[in-house]
């Protein structure tokens, strides 16, 4: 039995009139974890999101919610997630307590296990519980939206692009609320283009691109990797090879007198940098910096050219 909350193998998806949103995707969301699925509109979040909720049929691969096959053991599957749309729909002419109620029994929860004005004291929405979902506010239908998607008390909550169209406040409230499930054991994915929203959650980050994934570590060593600077050197000479023996990574470039130097701003200077190249008895006719963080890394990985030119 697999240990992970929820397993995707060479995932992939051509829809009907042919675009390829997915190109055989591979996942991992490690059982207790906060999970970032991270990438630029279009990417192929939701496509993933609708295939694990059965929304989406897959055109290849396989996949598993809590070690259950969605085509195999699909009931299985289906209890252990609660998914959060991206889109608000529901039926307006429910009140919320009416569509959790409505929602359990769909799930065969029976009347004694259900908790719908818990949920609703939850989300905080205890004082709308009888009123019409369509008198709701955005946010408020997105709190209800997530209430909903856990009256099964499933082992794993997805949010897609949880925090589009809800304010500042509410993103905030919605967060400590996560954490809180979390806390609790219950394991979050959520999708989002927003970095900083993944940044401040997420224990670990999957970056998608075009329907392929391309990045996936924990946020600390994403961080880390945004911590790194580089040093972008002009050589007064031509070198036919990247020089050995320096405290950093070297690149040279395709014409030899470029030099990109990568170094961790937290340990080193562009000073001792500089000097170490002296030393190596080269001589630096100009130098640039540029200082990468999440943003860059993100834009690298998901540019549709891999540039690395110096700013
Ligand atoms: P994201 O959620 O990351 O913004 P989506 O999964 O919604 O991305 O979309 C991935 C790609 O698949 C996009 O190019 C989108 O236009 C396309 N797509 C999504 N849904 C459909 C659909 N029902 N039919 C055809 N193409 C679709
Ligand atoms: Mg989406």
């Amino acid at each position: 039995m697999s240990e992970a909350a929820i397993e995707i193998r060479g995932l992939e998806k051509t829809y009907a009139g042919g675009k390829v949103a997915l190109h055989g995707i591979d996942l991992e969301v490690p059982r207790g974890s906060i999970f970032g699925l991270l990438g630029p509109n279009g990417a192929g979040k939701s496509t993933t999101i609708n295939i694990l909720a059965g929304l989406v049929n897959k055109t290849g691969g396989s996949a598993r919610i809590w070690g259950f096959d969605i085509d195999q053991q699909p009931r299985n599957a289906k209890r252990s997630i609660g998914i959060v749309p991206q889109e608000i729909i529901f039926d307006a002419f429910f009140t919320p307590f009416e569509t959790l109620e409505l929602q359990a029994g769909l799930f065969g929860v029976p009347k004694a296990e259900r908790r719908s004005m818990e949920l609703l004291r939850a989300v905080r929405l205890e004082d709308k519980a009888h009123a019409y979902s369509r008198t709701l506010s955005g946010g408020m239908k997105r709190r209800l939206l997530v209430a909903k998607a856990l009256v099964h008390n499933p082992p794993v909550l997805v949010l897609d692009e949880p925090t589009a169209g809800v304010d500042i406040e509410l993103r905030a409230q919605l967060w400590d609320y996560v954490r809180e499930l979390n806390a609790l054991g219950t394991t979050i994915v959520l999708t989002t283009h927003y970095l900083e929203e993944a940044e401040e959650l997420c224990d670990r980050i999957a970056i998608i691109n075009h329907g392929r994934v391309v990045a996936n570590a924990d946020t600390r060593s994403l961080l880390a990797e945004a911590g790194d600077k580089q040093l972008v050197v002009t050589l007064a000479d031509r070198l036919e090879t990247a020089p050995g023996g320096l405290p950093c990574k070297a690149v040279l470039d395709a014409g030899g007198h470029m030099l990109t130097l990568t170094y961790d701003k937290r340990r080193q200077t562009a000073g001792e940098i500089l000097a170490a190249l002296t030393g190596a008895g080269l001589a630096v006719v100009d130098v640039s910096t540029q200082d990468a963080d999440l943003e860059d890394v993100f834009l690298k990985l998901t540019s549709p050219s891999v540039a690395s030119a110096p700013a």
